[in-house]
């Protein structure tokens, strides 16, 4: 069969500009279509934070092209560098008047141009370089305008005529709702009868939305979150809106990138080990007790957390546990996150009341990420809601247990111990209160005892396998439905 061509635009691709989840999965994606032999193309701003990093090479065509937004005209040109690990070309988008600032996301007025922008240029990109995309494949609200710009703006260009559009939604808490007052901004102002009226009506446009009306398929990165959606406790209120569209809604649950991400070639961590020889882990949880001056004792667990610090992550469920069990258990804790002040200022205070359990560090730090991933014996993941969720599938590979809630991803990955038939990988507990939470790690904590039940438990989750190779067939299988026959 023909490869395809698709192009894939994200405000997030790793290891250029990540804050979550979404920067692994559309840098994996995009290398494992690319060893496949699809032609793809992804497109992302240059923020600030990449000069000096990288080798980026000018692309003589694409230099000082005009995109009007509104009453101003901004002008882009693109840049690549190679994809780490593969031979891809990444597209960066360079408008110093939008990327170049201290963050990836702003507060700013602007927040809503700098995505725009970056639509815009993908598909002025195509233009310009004459490359007829079968796919263009937007990711969250950033880009969720993309398959309306299409269906109006770029609607007389024949070049886009076969082209399909595929929406990824990877976390509908951000939809990226602004004023309609920036039609005009967006290029949309004469296209209004496209819009969600009700939202016109009461002043605002919401990106996402936009997308879900418009883009040929929808899909979400675990199939409990493309059910969940669609229910109106996590649909956000786009559930109706997503039931309607139900036919084009599909759930793939994200890919691991185990060449990143596997205890037995780990560069990040001190040292490797593998399902066979777990010396590894205990020394690696050895040495990160004593970076942070916890007390290492190998019989008590070392439970770990690497995550953003935001309420969608459920860690407003452990003030009315964590005292308690501290004091009463044996465990360290240690925990990795950057986000809202107040669970940094929990996790700062747990650390002091604590000193020998209690381990905290603020900020973002892959290499931490991983050394924790590999030195602790049971991983938390309390979530309100998870779309999918990757830290609990490294865990998975580390022989690191996770205790998750089901939702989401979580529930797709993470298959329930059971004592009887010595299968599954992990603890879940489904109410979202404290004592569930308690309950659930307290049957890790008997597990954990029974040093046959906790080596197979260990042995089933490093046996699990999520990898790309996998994952990558649902997407190709899907763009091949969407893209019509010569
Ligand atoms: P989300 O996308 O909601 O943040 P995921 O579990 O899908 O959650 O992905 C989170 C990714 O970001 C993982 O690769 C995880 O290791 C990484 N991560 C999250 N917080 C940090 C942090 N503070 N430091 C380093 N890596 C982090």
């Amino acid at each position: 069969m023909d490869p395809l061509k698709i192009c894939l635009v994200s405000s997030e691709v790793a290891p250029f500009a990540k804050t979550g989840g979404l920067a692994d999965v559309t840098a994996a994606l995009a290398r494992h279509l690319h060893k496949k032999k699809h032609d793809v193309r992804l497109v992302m701003p240059f923020y600030r934070r990449l000069r000096g990093q990288y080798d980026f090479t000018p692309l003589a065509q694409l230099q000082d092209i005009p995109v009007r937004l509104g009453a101003r005209t901004y002008h882009f040109s693109v840049s690549t560098a190679k994809l780490p690990k593969s031979k891809l070309d990444v597209y960066f988008v360079r408008c110093p008047d939008l990327y170049d600032r201290e963050g990836i996301y702003t507060q700013d007025e602007d927040e809503h141009l700098r995505f725009a922008l970056l639509s815009r240029a993908a598909l002025d990109m195509c233009q310009w370089t004459q490359w007829a995309p079968d796919i263009v494949h937007c990711n969250d609200w950033h880009t969720a305008l993309m398959p309306l710009y299409l269906k109006t703006l770029y609607a007389w260009d024949k070049l886009f005529a076969r082209t399909r559009t595929v929406l990824t939604i990877h976390n509908i808490g951000y939809q990226g709702v602004v004023g309609s007052d920036k039609l005009g901004e967006l290029g949309l102002e004469s296209e209004k009868r496209f819009l969600y009226q009700e939202d016109l009506d009461e002043g605002r446009v919401n990106f996402l939305k936009t997308g879900i009306l418009y883009a040929h398929a929808l899909t979400t990165v675990s199939v409990t979150y493309a059910r969940e959606i669609q229910g109106d406790e996590l649909g956000m209120g786009l559930d109706a809106l997503l039931r309607k569209r139900s036919d084009s809604l599909f759930g793939i649950v994200n890919g691991v990138d185990y060449d990143e991400w596997n205890p037995k070639s780990d560069k990040l961590i001190p040292h490797r080990f593998n399902e066979r020889d777990l010396r590894g882990k205990e020394a690696n949880k050895q040495a990160l007790c004593e970076k942070f001056g916890l007390e290492f004792d190998a019989r008590a667990p070392l439970i770990g957390v690497v995550s953003r610090l935001t309420a969608q992550k459920g860690f407003e469920l452990l003030p009315d546990i964590l005292p308690v069990l501290l004091h009463r258990d044996d465990v360290r804790l240690v925990v990795l996150g950057n986000g809202e002040e107040r669970y940094e200022n929990y996790f700062n205070w747990l650390a002091g009341a604590f000193p020998k359990k209690v381990a905290f560090q603020a900020g973002f730090d892959n290499p931490l990420a991983h050394w924790i991933e590999a030195a602790s014996d049971m991983f938390l993941m309390p979530s309100r809601y998870e779309p999918c969720g990757l830290n609990q599938m490294y865990s998975l590979r580390y022989g690191t247990v996770p205790i998750v809630r089901r939702t989401g991803g979580l529930a797709d990955t993470v298959a329930p111990w059971n004592a009887q038939t010595r299968e599954g990988t992990g603890f879940l507990f489904d109410e979202f209160t404290p004592e569930a939470l308690l309950e659930a790690v307290r049957r890790a904590l008997a597990a954990w005892r029974d040093d046959g039940a906790w080596s197979q438990l260990m042995q089933n989750g490093m046996a699990r396998d999520f990898s790309w190779e996998h994952q990558v067939d649902e997407y190709i299988a899907l763009y091949r439905k969407l893209v019509p026959a010569h």
